[in-house]
C-alpha cells in the first residue's frame, strides 16, 4: 500500500500545525463539528430534491465517543460520506479551503495566532492527534474506504468495513508532554464545554454518552431511620449537548458580541472581527432573520472576478444555497451573512429562486438595511468608516455608476472624495455644506494623485475664487459624478470643461474682444498643432500656467482616457 503525499502547501501548514505551541488546539472540534454538519446538510438538501429517500430529518445526528483508555475521540456523522476520489481530493489537499489565502498573506510571525481564531478545517485535527483515521460511506455506496495519516509524512487509502452512510473521524489523541496536556480531550465535561462553547448553535444534535449519577431509592421506613445514608449509583446517559438554536434565531439580547464575532470569523473564514454585524428578524410581507456582516478588511480576491457575491440561504433552518447572489445588489457584494426564511419551498431550484418574489423582497429590504447601517457609522463612527471606504469605497462608486445608475440614490451619501480644502475624505454633502453662497457648482478635478491634481492649472482660477475642488483619483470617480448629475439641485462640474461660468457679464464681454483681436493667432496655433484639438481659445482661468487643455460635452478629458484605455 503506498503512501501518497500531501500536496506541497498542505504539507507546510501541517508542519506549522503540528509544530506550533499553540494555546487554542481545542478548535479542533469545533471545525469537525462543522464539516459534520455541513456533510448533513449536503446530504439533507440533495433528498429533497430526490423525493423518496427514506431519511428524515429527525434521524440526522453527530456523536461523539470517547475511550480514554485508547485514547481515541471518535467523531461521527451520518451525512453524505466521502468516495475514495473526495477522500483524495478533499483530505489529500488544502488549497480549496480559504486557508491557502491566509497563508499567503501573512507573515510566520503571526500564523500561530492566526490559527487560533481562523478556520483551518480539517488539518485542525492534528494539533491534538498522533494518527487520524477517516472511514467513510457515501449515501447509496455499497463500499466504503479508509483514510489514514500520522501527519505531514503523506496517507494511506484503503477499503474497509462500514455499515451505514456517513463519516467516522478517530483520533488517536497524542500522549501529554512535560509542556502540553492533551488528556482534557478525553474528559467528558471538557468536551461538553467545548461543545457548548463553538458549537452550540449547529442544528443537528451532538450527542455524547455522559455518566450521571442519581439516589438510589429505598423503601421510605428505612430513610427513616437514623443510620441511614444515601447512596448513589452511577449510570449512562446519551445525552444531546447543544441546544441546537442557531445564533440568528436567538435573541439579540441573549447575544454578546463575542458570540457574533466568533460564529462571523468561524462561519466565514475570516481572522478578524468583523467591522459591523446586523441582525434583524422581521415578519410581515416576508418573514426572515438575517444575519449580515460588514468585513474590516477585503478579501484578497475582492476586486477580481474570483471573488463570488452573496448570502447562504436557509429555508426554515435547512441550507438551500450557499451563495445566494439574488440577495446583494452588487455594489453591496462584500457583505456576507446569511438569510433564514420560512417562506421559501425546501426544494425550490436556482432557477426558480431568481423569480421568487419573496426573495425579492426580502432583498430590497436587506439592501435598505445596509445603507441605513453604513449611514449610521458615517455619521457615528468616522474613522472606521473611513477604513471601510478605503476596503469597499471602489465598490460603491461603481455600485453609483452600474446598473445605468439604478442604486444612485441609495448610494449617493455614502460618497466620500478628497478635496482641495481639507486634508481629509469629505462627503457630498458636507461639501455643499462649505460651498460659498454665489457658488452655483460642485466642482471636481480628476488626475492619478491628489497631488497632482491640487497642481494642475486648471484649477487654478477656482481655488483663487475660494471655491473647493473634490479630487477623484480613481477612474470610475467621473464616471459616478456624471451619473449622479448633481447632488441637492447642484449640478457636478469638471474643473477641466471649458465653460466654467466663473466671469461676470463685463468679463465675458471683454475676453470676446480679445478674441477678436487675437484670431490669427489663435488660428496659427491650431494650425500648429496639426487637428490634435479642435480649438484654441483665450481663456481667463489660467494664473500661473500659460496653457492647458480642456474639453466640451459629456466627456471630460479624464473619461475619454479611460475609456480609450480600455480594452475592446
Ligand atoms: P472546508 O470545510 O472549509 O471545506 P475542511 O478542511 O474543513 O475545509 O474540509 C475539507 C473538505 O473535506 C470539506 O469541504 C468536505 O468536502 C470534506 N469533508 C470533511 N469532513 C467531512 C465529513 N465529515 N463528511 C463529508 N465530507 C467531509
Ligand atoms: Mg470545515
Amino acid at each position: 500500500m503506498a503512501v501518497k503525499q500531501f500536496k506541497a502547501e498542505s504539507k507546510r501548514l501541517l508542519d506549522l500545525m503540528i509544530h506550533s505551541i499553540y494555546t487554542h488546539r481545542e478548535i479542533f472540534l469545533r471545525e469537525l463539528i462543522s464539516n459534520a454538519s455541513d456533510a448533513i446538510d449536503k446530504l439533507y438538501y440533495q433528498s429533497l430534491g430526490e423525493g423518496n429517500t427514506g431519511l428524515n430529518r429527525d434521524d440526522f445526528r453527530i456523536d461523539i465517543k470517547l475511550d480514554k483508555e485508547a485514547r481515541v475521540l471518535t467523531l461521527s456523522d451520518n451525512g453524505c460520506g466521502m468516495s475514495r476520489e473526495d477522500l483524495e481530493k478533499d483530505l489529500g489537499t488544502i488549497a480549496k479551503s480559504g486557508s491557502l489565502a491566509f497563508k499567503k498573506e501573512n507573515e510566520p510571525k503571526e500564523e500561530i495566532d492566526i490559527i487560533g481564531q481562523f478556520g483551518v478545517g480539517f488539518y485542525s485535527a492534528f494539533m491534538v492527534s498522533e494518527l487520524v483515521t477517516v472511514r467513510s460511506r457515501v449515501f447509496g455506496a455499497d463500499e466504503a474506504w479508509e483514510w489514514k495519516s500520522k501527519g505531514a509524512e503523506g496517507y494511506t487509502i484503503e477499503p474497509c468495513e462500514k455499515e451505514t452512510n456517513g463519516t467516522d473521524i478517530v483520533l488517536k489523541i497524542k500522549e501529554n508532554t512535560d509542556e502540553d496536556n492533551y488528556d482534557e480531550f478525553l474528559e467528558p465535561y471538557r468536551i461538553q464545554e467545548l461543545v457548548q462553547r463553538y458549537s452550540d448553535y449547529i442544528r443537528y444534535p451532538i450527542k455524547m454518552d455522559m455518566e450521571r449519577s442519581r439516589l438510589i431509592e429505598k423503601p421510605e421506613e428505612e430513610t427513616k431511620k437514623e443510620d441511614y445514608k444515601p447512596e448513589y449509583e452511577t449510570y449512562v446517559e446519551n445525552v444531546t449537548l447543544n441546544s441546537m438554536v442557531p445564533i440568528w434565531k436567538k435573541n439579540k439580547n441573549e447575544l454578546k458580541k463575542e458570540d457574533y464575532n466568533s460564529f462571523y470569523k468561524d462561519k466565514f473564514h475570516d481572522y478578524e472581527d468583523p467591522a459591523r454585524v446586523i441582525h434583524s428578524s422581521t415578519e410581515g410581507s416576508a418573514t426572515y432573520n438575517a444575519l449580515l456582516f460588514i468585513p474590516s478588511r477585503a478579501p484578497y480576491n475582492y476586486y477580481s472576478r474570483d471573488y463570488e457575491k452573496g448570502l447562504q440561504l436557509y429555508a426554515s433552518g435547512v441550507l438551500i444555497m450557499d451563495k445566494c447572489a439574488d440577495l446583494l445588489p452588487d455594489c453591496f457584494s462584500f457583505v456576507r451573512g446569511l438569510v433564514d426564511s420560512q417562506d421559501l419551498s425546501l426544494n425550490i431550484s436556482r432557477e426558480m429562486l431568481q423569480h421568487d418574489r419573496q426573495l425579492k423582497i426580502i432583498a430590497s429590504r436587506l439592501e435598505k438595511k445596509i445603507k441605513s447601517e453604513l449611514l449610521s457609522m458615517l455619521q457615528n463612527e468616522r474613522e472606521e468608516y473611513e477604513k471601510f471606504w478605503k476596503n469597499f469605497g471602489l465598490q460603491i462608486k461603481y455600485g453609483v455608476y452600474g446598473d445605468y445608475g439604478a442604486h444612485k440614490e441609495l448610494l449617493q451619501d455614502l460618497l466620500m472624495f478628497y478635496s482641495s480644502a481639507e486634508g481629509k475624505l469629505s462627503t457630498i454633502p458636507e461639501y455643499i455644506g462649505r460651498m460659498k453662497e454665489e457658488q452655483k457648482y460642485i466642482y471636481y478635478a480628476c488626475g492619478e494623485t491628489v497631488e497632482r491634481i491640487a497642481a494642475l492649472p486648471q484649477i487654478e482660477l477656482l481655488k483663487e475664487k475660494g471655491y473647493e475642488i473634490l479630487y477623484l483619483t480613481d477612474d470610475v470617480d467621473e464616471f459616478a459624478l456624471t451619473m449622479l448629475h448633481e447632488y441637492d439641485g447642484k449640478e457636478f462640474k469638471s474643473a477641466s470643461s471649458g465653460d466654467l461660468d466663473l466671469q461676470s457679464e463685463e468679463e465675458k464681454e471683454q475676453a470676446k474682444e480679445q478674441s477678436e483681436e487675437n484670431k490669427d493667432l489663435l488660428t496659427a496655433v491650431k494650425e500648429a498643432l496639426g487637428g490634435k484639438v479642435s480649438e484654441v481659445r483665450l481663456s481667463s482661468r489660467l494664473k500661473t500656467h500659460p496653457v492647458c487643455l480642456s474639453s466640451e460635452g459629456m466627456l471630460s478629458l479624464e473619461m475619454e482616457k479611460v475609456l480609450s484605455s480600455m480594452p475592446g
